[in-house]
């Protein structure tokens, strides 16, 4: 019985997946004969006992072995991989297997679920063409509609309070005026090296959100994605998919929750946009946010010659050149953020702009 016994359990071990449960097993087969041997000399019963409950053991073992070995295998993959990846990378991934906004951890404040903004905003976005403000539309009615692109911008310069970010610089202005804008991000501008960078950043998006601006999409790169973005020259639907998702992954990243990025600004805006740029956005019903104005804020910094009263007369000039008004460009300069708060009062008390929200520009073009 004993050798019918000891053929049944070892007769399974050449099914063990692992090495080392195959040593294992040799040793215990040697012990067992020895204890066996002792047994059997002193005391049957109690041999037979012994045997029925050791039997057990190295059955139990032996079938959830390979289970054990295949969790043990699967949880050293992923503590390997995870570390290692972007975390852009990782919420890419997030956003690629349409996780629900029900399951992530969502703070409570204000987010306009800006994935069905066509129905919050009863907006019909067009069945034909791509939907947007472009750049050759008037009727503005003297309104302007501030957007910035190229931020967030972390670096810090001198506030009225002692140093600050100029994204923070910018957003004290507009909530003093009380205007709100869309900030056109570059998923470049996302990345961060140390976890207080994050909270930073993470800080300064949530300011953007709960004092009532939109958050738009200006790519990863800011490559011209009507121009071959790629070393290829390839310039597909791909390509310039990649470029958003990136961006939208790295804020999902950052904020911990999906913020849907629909109102689209392209780099260089809309000149020149590609064919594919327009076919992607439209199927994706992104809407192309243009500009009437272009603030040439970027000019002066690039320059290294501008100074204030400049930018300002430059901005002043080309407003009286717009008399309807439209989507302004700026960016998330410094030179810009210094400027604002001037900028505002001439917009607003000097040449009789009023301005407004770019909800309100898109509800009386796509309202139903
Ligand atoms: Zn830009």
């Amino acid at each position: 019985m004993i050798y019918i016994f000891n053929r049944i359990i070892f007769a399974g071990k050449s099914g063990f997946p692992g090495r080392s449960v195959r040593l294992n097993l040799r040793h215990r087969k040697k012990t067992n004969y020895n204890i066996l041997s002792f047994l059997i000399k002193f005391n049957k019963p109690l041999t037979i006992s012994f045997f029925i409950f050791l039997s057990g053991f190295l059955f139990i073992y032996c079938s959830t072995a390979p289970v054990h070995e295949k969790q043990r295998s699967a949880v050293t993959t992923e503590d390997l991989i995870q570390p290692e990846q972007a975390p852009a990378a990782e919420a890419e991934k997030a956003v690629s297997e349409n996780m629900s906004p029900a399951a992530q951890t969502v703070p409570e404040v204000y987010i306009p679920d800006l994935r069905n903004i066509n129905s919050i905003l009863n907006l019909e976005y067009p069945r034909d063409r791509l939907g947007g403000i472009f750049w050759r539309e008037k009727d503005f009615n003297s309104t302007v509609y501030l957007s910035f692109d190229d931020g967030p911008n972390m670096n810090l310069m001198k506030g009225n309070e002692g140093f600050q970010t100029i994204s923070d610089s910018i957003l004290d202005t507009l909530k003093v005026h009380n205007i709100k804008a869309v900030f056109f991000i570059n998923g470049q501008n996302l990345e961060f090296a140390v976890p207080a960078e994050r909270d930073e950043l993470k800080r300064v998006l949530m300011r953007m959100i709960n004092e009532g601006h939109l958050i738009g999409n200006h790519s990863y790169n800011h490559h011209n994605l009507a121009r071959g973005i790629y070393a290829d020259g390839m310039n597909d639907r791909e390509d310039i998919a990649r470029e958003f998702n990136m961006t939208q992954a790295g804020l999902n990243d950052i904020l911990e929750f999906v913020y849907p990025l629909v109102l689209v600004r392209p780099p260089y805006a809309e000149p020149g946009r590609s064919n594919e740029l327009d076919l992607w956005l439209q199927s994706e019903q992104q809407y192309l946010i243009s500009l009437q104005f272009d603030s040439y804020d970027y000019a002066f910094k690039a320059d290294g010659n501008w100074n204030e009263v400049r930018l300002l007369e430059r901005m002043e000039e080309l407003l009286d050149e717009q008399p309807e008004g439209g989507v302004l460009l700026l960016h998330e300069l410094e030179s810009t953020a210094a400027i604002l708060p001037g900028y505002i009062d001439k917009i607003i008390t000097e040449k009789g702009f009023t301005t407004g929200k770019m909800e309100d520009l898109l509800i009386k073009k796509y309202g139903r």
